[in-house]
């Protein structure tokens, strides 16, 4: 179980804080309106009313105890800018700050947080590649256009050796792991025979991944 704090509770920073918690994590959640705090309290560990741009509000809360501490205000770039800056002065080292324009990042990134979220362009890329590859329902992307993709095994797929499926692919995709109901089977074997149900996780190029997509469906 990790500490996470989350700086601004609008619907990103109260969609990442509930999920935080809900993989079992300690989560303080911080916002300057009393509303907002009082409408999530009961769904977090912690919930505060701060304003974050205060610099001693922000020394009150021990941030550093936390495994790392996320500022999602949005709107308003120069409270978010100053809240940064504080927690830099207190020395958290984990900062993962959501920016809403290019010159947010840019300051951003001469302050030299962690991470600089862009949720709209994220989500925008992983429901674009959804669209493009439904039968993908997760992948990983491992840089140089590789990724770790999960595919689900329908009807069509069923009775299928895993071989059988990737003999155009050979050397360019590889099965990682079978998961069959609560079971997993790492390093599947090419004459391993697939079920409907099953999930594949497979890695390889893109295009090699996209090329599978016919026999998915
Ligand atoms: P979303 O798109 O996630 O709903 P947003 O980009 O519209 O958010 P805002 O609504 O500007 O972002 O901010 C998110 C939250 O941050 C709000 O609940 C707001 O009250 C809070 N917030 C803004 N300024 C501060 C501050 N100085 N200190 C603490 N919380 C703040």
């Amino acid at each position: 179980m990790s500490q996470y704090a989350v700086i601004g509770l609008g619907r990103f920073g109260i969609t990442l804080a509930l999920q935080l918690v809900k993989m079992g994590n300690d989560v303080i959640g911080i916002d300057s309106d009393r509303k907002v705090v009082e409408n999530i309290a009961n769904s977090l560990t912690h919930a505060v009313i701060a304003d974050a741009t205060d610099e001693n509000a922000l020394i009150e809360l021990s941030l550093s105890y936390y495994d790392a501490v996320v500022v999602a205000i949005g709107e308003n770039m120069q409270a978010s800018l100053i809240c940064v800056v504080h927690l830099k002065n207190i020395g958290i080292k984990n900062i993962w700050v959501k920016a809403t324009t290019d010159e947010h990042h840019l300051i951003l990134k001469s302050l030299g947080v962690t991470r600089i979220i862009h949720p709209e362009e994220e989500m925008g890329i992983r429901t674009a590649r959804s669209l493009f590859y439904p039968m993908i329902r997760e992948y990983m992307s491992l840089g140089h256009r590789q990724y770790v993709v999960e595919i689900p095994v329908f009807e069509k797929l069923a009775e299928t050796s895993l071989g059988n499926l990737l003999i155009e692919v050979e050397g360019k995709v590889f099965g990682l792991l079978i998961k069959r109901q609560e079971k997993l089977y790492p390093c599947p074997h090419p004459e391993f025979v697939l079920e409907q149900g099953d999930m594949l996780i497979l890695a390889g190029d893109r295009l090699s991944l996209a090329a599978l997509e016919p026999r998915l469906v």
